[in-house]
Order: structure tokens, then C-alpha cells, then sequence
């Protein structure tokens, strides 16, 4: 158990995380970047990524965010692989703790938590998760080498998890609500000209359905029309959830300012949140946008505001690093901002 104290602590290390790392280290302040949970966000999901500027070919989503990671390091960035379970923002320095039970003290902090899977919600879905459900196609497409599946959704994720489980499925069929896309353009086209892929427009999942024992596998979704309400089954051997992310904001509940859907709200033009020095970035205050180059945009914008931030309100100069212990300095919350 280890105490850290940060001039700047970053939490999340995808796109966005990792540009605020990058720009906080080259400002020469030592950032701390805890990685969380799944280390590099969306992008380790990302089977290839064909609209991020500077790779003339598509570049795997881990790589790439591997490469943004490495070079926050190589600027000057200390990655922590821990995941922050707690925060106390009432005080200066933030004080924060983490699972590995460290703790970790900032004098300004960028939230880059980015966003998590949103599930369709039913109980046979749940019964079903990691037994024939997934809603990760790159790691678990390759089960359904010649098989059957089905995937949920209408976006960027719904049709790129559906292009990638046709190169390894007999067949696709991707169940959407609506009857058309919300994807790009040259995703929609490229998945409706594969031979081994349907769509069934106008339906929603009503039930995961499978057998229990000796173990548990899928063998179908019950499926229903929206507009008429008729019912019917689809085989399967399994079901990949493609419908949006939702922002991993929970550890700030109540804590910072967010809207209904849990999006922490920023300033206009700024990554300014409600409490001054703390900043948050990428998909945690975008529901808009939620591209890996809009998050890293953003990163960059924390980084500069958190610098701002420190040089207005110059904090107590950091303790040598020591045992977990109250022997940090504690002082009332900063105003401003
Ligand atoms: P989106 O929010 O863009 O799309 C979610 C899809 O799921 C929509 O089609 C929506 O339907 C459908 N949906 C939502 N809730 C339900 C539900 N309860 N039941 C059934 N269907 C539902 O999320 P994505 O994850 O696809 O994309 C998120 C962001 O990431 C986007 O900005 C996207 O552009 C980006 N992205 C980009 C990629 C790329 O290669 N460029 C790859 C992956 C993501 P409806 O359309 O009716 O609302």
C-alpha cells in the first residue's frame, strides 16, 4: 500500500487520457495515469481504425492506443494499472483511492473515464453474458468461426462488430429498431454488400433463449416487430449487444455536475467541470461526438487547463514520496478556476 502525490493525476487512458498525459508530461508535471479497469478505453475493442489521421492504413485499436500510452510515457508519465474506487474532491490536494489500496493525492485532476457497454437490460441477457452473449466481437468472434449470429444495434459498433464476425461467421444478422442505420456511410455500405449478412429492420430482442444444461449456451433471440408487435424466434448460436455506450461517470455522482444520462458537464469550449482543478474529457462529457480524435482533442484541452489551473493556484510543494498515512498537506478547496 503506497501513497502517490500528482501535480496532475489522469484517470482513464484511452484517447483522451493519453493526450492529457502527453501534454501534461511535456509541461514538465510528472503526471500520474491510472488506467482503470480496461487499460486504453473503447480502442482495445477496436478491431481496425480507418478515420484517426496520421495512418494512411487502418491501425488496430489496441496498437494504436498502445502507441499513445507509450508515448505518454516516454514524455514523462507514470502509468499506475489500478482502478480509483474512491474520490474526496472537498479538499486540496483530491484525494483518491485506488483498488490496489494506494493512495493517490492530485493537485489538479483530469477525469478520461470514458464510456462503458450499455446492455439491452433483459434478465435472459444477464443469465446468458459471456455464455453465447458478448458485446465484445473482436475477442469473442472467434467462437463463431462457421456459426451463426446475431448483433443488436444500428451505430458504428452494431455495423463494425458485424463486419468483423462476417469473416469468421456462415452468417450475420444484425436486428436494429429502426429501419435504417445511424452508422457512417462507408460502414453501412460495406456491411450490406456481404453475401453472408441480413438485416432485420423494425425489431427489437425480447428474450435471449438457450439451454441450461450441462452448461449454458444460446440458441436463439425472441424477436418482435415494433410496428405490428408480432413475435418470432431466431436461431442463433450467439448474440453480440452493439447498442451505444453509456459514460462511466459513477465514481462522481454527486460529486461533480452532470446531466440525466450521467455525462459530467463542462464549460463551453473548456473542460472546466464544476469543481475547480478538476477537468474531464472524451466520451465522460461527450454525448455528442465520441470519436477516439475528439476525445484526444479534448485531452489535450485538460492538460493545458489543468497547467492553467496550477499556475493560479500554486499548490504546497510535493513530499517525497512515503508510506499511506494522513502526511500529505491538507488545505481548504481552492476558488476559482
Ligand atoms: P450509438 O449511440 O451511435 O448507436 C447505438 C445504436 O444502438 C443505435 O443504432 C441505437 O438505435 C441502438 N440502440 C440504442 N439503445 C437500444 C436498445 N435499448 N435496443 C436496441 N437498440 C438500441 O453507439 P455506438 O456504440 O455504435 O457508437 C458510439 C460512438 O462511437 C459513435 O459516435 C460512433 O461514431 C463511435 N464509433 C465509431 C467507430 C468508427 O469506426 N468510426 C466504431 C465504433 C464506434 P437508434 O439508431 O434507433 O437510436
Amino acid at each position: 500500500m503506497n501513497a502517490h502525490h500528482a501535480r496532475v493525476l489522469i484517470i482513464g487512458a484511452g484517447p483522451a487520457g493519453c493526450t492529457a498525459a502527453i501534454y501534461a508530461a511535456r509541461a514538465n508535471s510528472k503526471p500520474l495515469l491510472v488506467t482503470g479497469r480496461r487499460a486504453g478505453g473503447q480502442l482495445t475493442t477496436t478491431a481496425y481504425v480507418e478515420n484517426f489521421p496520421g495512418f494512411a492504413e487502418p491501425v488496430e485499436g489496441p496498437l494504436l492506443v498502445e502507441q499513445m500510452r507509450r508515448q505518454a510515457e516516454n514524455a514523462g508519465t507514470k502509468v499506475m494499472y489500478d482502478i480509483i474506487t474512491s474520490v474526496d474532491l472537498s479538499m486540496q490536494p483530491f484525494r483518491l483511492e485506488g483498488h490496489s489500496g494506494d493512495t493517490y493525492l492530485a493537485d489538479a485532476l483530469i477525469v478520461a473515464t470514458g464510456s462503458e457497454v450499455r446492455w439491452l437490460g433483459l434478465s435472459s441477457e444477464k443469465t446468458f453474458k459471456g455464455f453465447g452473449v458478448s458485446a465484445n466481437a473482436i475477442f469473442d468472434g472467434i467462437f463463431y468461426r462457421n456459426k451463426e449470429v446475431v448483433v443488436v444495434g444500428g451505430g458504428d459498433s452494431a455495423v463494425q462488430a458485424a463486419l468483423d464476425l462476417s469473416n469468421l461467421a456462415s452468417k450475420v444478422t444484425v436486428v436494429h429498431r429502426r429501419d435504417r442505420f445511424r452508422a457512417e456511410s462507408i460502414l453501412k455500405d460495406r456491411l450490406l454488400s456481404k453475401a453472408n449478412v441480413d438485416v432485420v429492420w423494425n425489431h427489437a430482442i425480447d428474450e435471449v433463449i438457450g439451454e441450461h444444461e450441462p452448461n449454458k449456451w444460446v440458441t436463439g433471440v425472441r424477436i418482435r416487430d415494433v410496428r405490428t408487435g408480432d413475435v418470432r424466434e431466431l436461431p442463433t448460436h450467439g448474440l453480440f449487444v452493439a447498442i451505444g455506450h453509456d459514460p462511466a461517470t459513477a465514481l462522481f455522482r454527486g460529486l461533480l455536475d452532470m446531466d440525466a444520462a450521467g455525462y459530467i458537464k463542462v464549460d463551453p469550449w473548456s473542460t472546466k467541470t464544476s469543481v475547480p482543478g478538476v477537468l474531464a474529457a472524451g466520451d465522460a462529457i461527450d454525448p455528442i461526438f465520441r470519436q477516439a480524435i475528439s476525445a484526444a482533442g479534448m485531452g489535450c484541452m485538460a492538460a493545458q487547463e489543468a497547467e492553467k489551473f496550477l499556475i493560479e493556484h500554486p499548490p504546497a510543494p510535493i513530499a517525497p514520496a512515503q508510506s499511506a498515512g494522513p502526511w500529505w498537506p491538507v488545505g481548504p478547496l481552492h476558488g476559482g478556476g
